[in-house]
């Protein structure tokens, strides 16, 4: 049986003034053609604190009629948006970027109401989703195509990029805003109108951005949001209609191994940033504190529950032990509670199947012959904690190597060697991100190169950068968020053929 915590002490219960009016002011109906409305069947579902378990507020629950609404707003906006200058779409998204900084105390605190993360990670998050906003705006001027003299001399080619079309974004609860942002500025800049449909767990945050935009001068119609209690209900008719033209979807790989299967019929053109298996390498010749240090980001950024999370960490066998319990000093000292609360540096996870999904990984990891340096339980009381924890001695068949853990739970094995490492590293189907840490230049060459992922950290635990292409490989999926490709994926390649 797993083990219990005690409760925390001083866990607010109701919340406070400043807690209440942030949730208030937050939108919570359908934004369709430019109109806040309630969904056609007036039904609403809750939204509920992660730290607490009760519900923060109603949102309006759409249907399918809803999510043809949103569609055919989108559809109908599309011919006039594409034609507004590139430099006025830019300027609606860095007016918007504005906004969100000037606001990111407010927005930091509605994100951690309703997904649970720590407000100082909040207050991150909602700046590096800004960010999106402002690289985009600045891309929205820098949409270029080319021009060629054919190689016999006598014609021309003339190549050139145009929105792709009204597109469905969908989006997780781990970064309620940023994965939102992260399609959205390169939807405008590119001149595509959208539906967005957030993770029915925290549409809270995704909602006020899309107020914000609003705000700023986004014309209506450009953004349509559907917040819903019955995502595939939605979706469906959404991308089985021929005037959608692209799927953007960030979530698991199970899911978007569905929504793939339900795009083929329209041969949509599709983005999938899905799950991930990060392998952490620390070689021997790595500098030892940075490597504890950027473990601790990489593995409890986000409560652990992020794509790019350490999910596996191997050290040389030389240093693998004092590695694990530098880690588990770190991590078992780390204060878990109410992200609201100024000191916490661990929140909630997001719910109850999350936390015993990640219990029943640490147990069976346990079961197996793996050690816990620390953690390995759950807190009694309200919310969905679960203490930081660190395992060493994980068998190979422990489902925890295999299975995206989501979660502040850190396994750490010993590698005896490059080639080893580097296959133990590639031993996934999962190709998102992998980190390592080594002193050797050539080294890291080489094993960056090897690594068999889209995206690789070196010497440092985080990679996510709104001027850097996100994305990955094998089952973690295809497309790229974010740098010079990431509009591209909003962008249509036409080519005229010219005889002067
Ligand atoms: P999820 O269950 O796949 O849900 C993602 C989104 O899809 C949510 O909006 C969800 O709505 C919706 N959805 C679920 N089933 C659907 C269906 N049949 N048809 C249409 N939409 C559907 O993933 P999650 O639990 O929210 O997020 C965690 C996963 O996202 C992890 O695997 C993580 O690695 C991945 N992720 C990847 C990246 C990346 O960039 N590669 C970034 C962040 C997260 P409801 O929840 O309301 O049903």
């Amino acid at each position: 049986m797993p083990r219990t915590l005690a409760p925390f002490p001083g866990m607010a219960v109701a919340a406070d003034p400043r807690e209440r009016a942030v949730v208030e002011a937050a939108p919570k109906q359908l934004l369709i053609g430019g109109r806040w409305l309630d969904g056609s069947k007036g039904a609403t579902f809750p939204v509920e604190d992660p730290s607490t378990g009760e519900t923060i507020a109603e949102v309006a629950d759409a249907k399918p009629d809803d999510a043809l609404a949103a569609l055919a707003a989108a559809d109908d906006a599309q011919a006039e948006w594409r034609e507004h200058p590139p430099r006025e779409r830019g300027e609606i998204l860095r007016r918007a970027y504005e906004v969100m900084m000037d606001r990111l105390d407010d927005l930091a605190l509605l994100m951690t109401l309703e997904m649970g993360k720590p407000v100082a990670e909040s207050k991150a998050e909602v700046s590096y989703a800004a960010e999106f906003f402002r690289w985009f705006a600045e891309q929205a001027v820098r949409i270029d195509g080319r021009f060629q003299v054919a190689p016999n001399g006598q014609g021309r080619l003339l190549v050139m990029k145009q929105p792709v079309g009204p597109c469905y974004l969908i989006t997780p609860w781990n970064f309620p805003a940023a994965m939102a942002t992260r399609k959205i500025g390169p939807a405008v800049a590119a001149g595509c109108t959208m539906v967005l449909k957030p993770a029915s767990l925290t549409p809270l945050s995704a909602l006020a951005v899309a107020k914000i935009l609003e705000e700023v001068g986004l014309p209506g119609g450009v953004l349509n949001v559907i917040t819903s209690s019955s995502s595939s209900e939605v979706s469906m008719p959404i991308i089985g209609d021929f005037r959608l033209r692209k799927l953007s979807f960030t979530g698991s790989t199970e899911v978007g191994r569905k929504l793939v299967e339900q795009s083929a019929q329209q041969l949509l053109r599709v983005s999938m940033e899905l799950g991930g298996n990060a392998p952490f390498l620390v070689f021997e010749d790595a500098d030892l504190d940075a490597a504890v240090e950027g473990a601790l980001i990489a593995k409890m950024r986000n409560i652990g529950e992020a794509c790019t999370a350490a999910n596996r960490l191997y050290a040389a066998d030389s240093i693998a032990q004092e590695f694990a319990e530098r880690l588990a000093e770190r991590m078992g000292s780390m204060k878990v509670g109410r992200g609201t609360d100024d000191d916490v540096q661990v929140g909630p996870l997001i719910d109850e199947d999350q936390r015993s999904k990640v219990e029943e990984l640490v147990q069976d990891a346990l079961q197996r012959g793996a050690k816990a340096l620390c953690g390995a339980e759950r807190r009694s009381g309200p919310g969905y904690f679960y203490a930081p924890t660190v395992l060493t001695d994980v068998p190979d068949d422990a489902r925890l190597l295999k299975e995206e853990i989501f979660g502040p739970v850190a396994p750490v094995r010993g590698f005896s060697s490059e080639d080893g490492a580097v296959a133990q590293a590639n031993d996934t189907e999962f190709g998102l991100v992998a980190y390592l840490y080594t002193g050797d230049l050539g080294r890291a060459f080489r094993v960056m190169e090897r690594l068999e992922y889209g995206m690789v950290g070196l010497n440092q635990g985080m990679v996510s950068n709104p001027a850097a292409p996100f994305g990955g490989i094998k089952h973690s999926g295809f497309g790229r968020e974010g740098g010079y490709e990431g509009i591209q994926e909003y962008l249509e390649t036409k080519y005229c053929a010219i005889t002067p």
